[in-house]
């Protein structure tokens, strides 16, 4: 078989063969194609598409690529955002479910693009670590029901390959293939079953609602015929989820949550809602509404709470210790009076990383405490003069940042139509 054929068959729109996907995805993976013939098929399946048996047959050979982790379990419930600004869904959701009795093996990345990520998250919390043996992972499941562990390198290996190609080839928003990426990973981590949270808006990867309800659906269908049974929620992304955008201080709005004390209402409706739909998967023939209710139950006694300080401390971390608090900050407030009709989530979220919570470069070492905090949302009306956001940094930052986060305000004089943060269940 030869690679040319391959990217000429799928450059002239034609169907890869099993064979064909299975041969790509093992030499990729012992690193036998240069990078100019993946980079050459990886822009063929952006333009021709991949059918739904062709995306399938993909995302089983990258699950291939690497380990496959069984964790023992008769049913193993993930949940995946495909990432966002301010998204601090993970850290809600995943005590809340294993409080109601369902174990979560939950593996997680970092910070990618202008999206943070779980672990940065997690690791700005003193002493914490995700970087566990595959043992302690599976153990702490089996033990107290909870593991949150950094990726390791031998899931999904192909993955890697083909995502650095595509990032820098013009090629990541490919629906076959961040489908392909998402799920492989998801079964190769050992999920049987799948909830994914799949974020439309300006500070989303998708965009376009239409988007990302394709990109909900061809996963729902690779899971379907691979045997992983897969829901998907289509959430907003428009403004950032929550208040707080940053390692430490989505750590902080996440305990809000968890203790009911504080934190946005809008991420506490996403969390639930994510949560409820594990528990309907764990439980077949759970209602909605008993699902919902046993999910505020275990915010409401403390459950959640006490499932998440067990698995920090589990994991070298202490909840009763400060987290990292940050040596300056800045307020910005309103240069006039309105209603907030837009906030560029995705300007936020990059202004977010200059402060110090992302990474520029791959070896930049993250500023825990830096971050956002916005302290007006989309339908507020404010006053002139009135506080929208505080900026926090340990480096000084610099005035003219006001201008830019007031910027990222749009304001109007009518209150604004407010659209659902939970769009619609794609199963
Ligand atoms: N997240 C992934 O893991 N893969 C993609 O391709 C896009 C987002
Ligand atoms: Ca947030």
């Amino acid at each position: 078989m030869r690679v040319y054929d391959i990217i000429k068959a799928k450059r002239d729109g034609g169907e890869l063969s099993t064979e064909q996907i299975e041969f790509v995805i093992t030499a990729c993976t012992k690193g036998e194609i240069p990078d100019y013939q993946l980079s050459a098929l990886l822009m063929a399946i952006f333009i021709c598409g991949m059918n739904e048996r062709e995306t399938a047959e993909l995302t089983l050979a990258i699950a291939n690529s690497g380990t496959r982790i069984d964790l023992n379990l008769p049913k193993a419930i993930d949940k995946h955002s495909t990432g966002g600004v301010g998204d601090t869904t993970t850290l809600v959701v995943a005590p809340i479910v294993a409080a109601c009795g369902i174990p979560v093996a939950k593996m997680t990345g970092r910070g990618l693009g202008h999206t943070g990520g779980t672990v940065d998250k997690l690791e700005s919390i003193p002493g914490l670590s995700t970087e566990l043996s595959m043992e302690q992972f599976i153990n702490q499941v089996n033990t107290i029901g909870l593991a949150l562990m950094s990726a390791t390198t031998e899931i999904a290996p192909a993955d890697k390959i083909l995502y650095a190609l595509r990032d820098v080839t013009a090629t990541v928003d490919s629906i076959p293939l961040i489908a392909s990426s998402i799920m492989s990973k998801k079964i190769a981590s050992g999920a049987t079953h799948i909830v994914l949270d799949v974020k439309f808006g300006i500070g989303a990867f998708m965009s376009s609602v239409e988007r990302a309800e394709e990109l909900a659906q061809a996963m729902v269908e690779i899971g379907r015929r691979v045997g992983r049974p897969t829901v998907a929620l289509l959430t907003s992304m428009d403004q950032p989820l929550g208040n707080a955008i940053g390692n430490s201080l989505e750590v902080t709005e996440a305990i809000q949550i968890l203790t009911g004390k504080g934190g946005s209402a809008d991420l506490r409706e996403v969390c639930l809602a994510v949560a409820a739909q594990m528990l309907k998967m764990h439980y077949m023939d759970l209602a909605d509404s008993e699902a919902i209710c046993r999910v505020e139950e275990a915010l409401n006694s403390g459950a959640a709470y006490a499932k998440l300080k067990e698995v920090v401390a589990a994991q070298g971390g202490n909840l009763d210790r400060e987290l990292p608090q940050a040596k300056h900050s800045l307020v910005v407030t309103s240069e006039t009076s309105g209603y907030i009709s837009y906030i560029d989530a995705l300007a936020l979220g990059t202004i977010a990383i200059t402060l110090g919570a992302g990474r520029v470069r791959k070896e930049d070492k993250l500023d825990y405490a830096a971050g956002l905090k916005l302290l007006a949302r989309v339908g507020d009306y404010v006053e002139t003069g009135a506080p929208l956001i505080t900026a926090y940094s340990n480096a000084p930052i610099d005035q003219t940042l006001h201008k830019a986060l007031h910027n990222a305000y749009a304001f109007s004089l009518t209150k604004p139509e407010l659209p659902p943060n939970v769009l619609k269940i794609i199963r």
